[in-house]
């Protein structure tokens, strides 16, 4: 196989990315800057050795713990639950939760092999437990899985706590992700969280 072959494979193993797409990406690269293709390539080697998951809420950073988790004027008495750090992320960007976030790495998806013991729901009980937190808002997407990962969470947060916990609902499209709902739809979510 040459390089042109075994570049594309690489970029085939990206999500969305199919040969053709590949293809081209890679045709692009041997046209590019060559100053340009250096950086491009030291970033990628580079990007995980610099970033990693923040030891408290899971979101990627490159210090421990993340900006948000070391920042005084966060509420830390709330706390979003969503499945990805790109989701906290998106949140985020909507500029309208202030509280922090808990990363679960997933949902519960049994077919897929991936329990509860998979995803970072021991930790977030810890954190719930440690007292200080008034209010969990259960951010999965609403998708099969991400409701029926937000009711194991709800069934056992509320076997060891009184905690308040709310379910975004109201204007997430079902079946939805995160990433595609725009900042307004997400804020108005946020407001209109609803008890489980
Ligand atoms: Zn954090």
């Amino acid at each position: 196989m040459n390089a042109i072959d075994e570049l594309t494979d690489c970029f085939a193993r990206l999500p969305g990315i199919g040969k053709k797409s590949a293809g081209r990406l890679v045709n692009y690269i041997l046209k590019a800057d060559s100053s340009w293709v250096k950086t491009f390539a030291r970033q990628l080697s580079e990007l995980q050795d610099k970033i990693k998951p923040c030891s408290v809420c899971g979101c990627w950073t490159e210090n421990d713990p993340c900006p948000v988790c070391s920042n005084p004027l966060r509420d830390n008495s709330l706390i979003c639950v969503v499945e990805q750090p790109q989701d906290a992320a998106i949140i985020e960007n909507a500029h309208e939760f202030n509280g922090v976030f808990h990363v679960l790495g997933g949902v519960i998806a049994p077919l897929e092999g991936i329990g509860p013991d998979q995803l970072r729901i021991k930790s977030l009980l810890g954190r719930v437990q440690g007292g200080s937190v008034k209010e969990v808002i259960l951010a999965t997407n609403p998708t099969v899985e991400g409701d029926t990962t937000a009711m194991y969470i709800q069934k056992v947060l509320s076997a060891v706590s009184d905690v308040k916990i709310t379910r975004l609902a109201s204007g997430l499209p079902v079946g939805g992700d995160l990433e595609y709902i725009d900042k307004l739809t997400l804020a108005r979510s946020f407001r209109g969280r609803s008890s489980f």
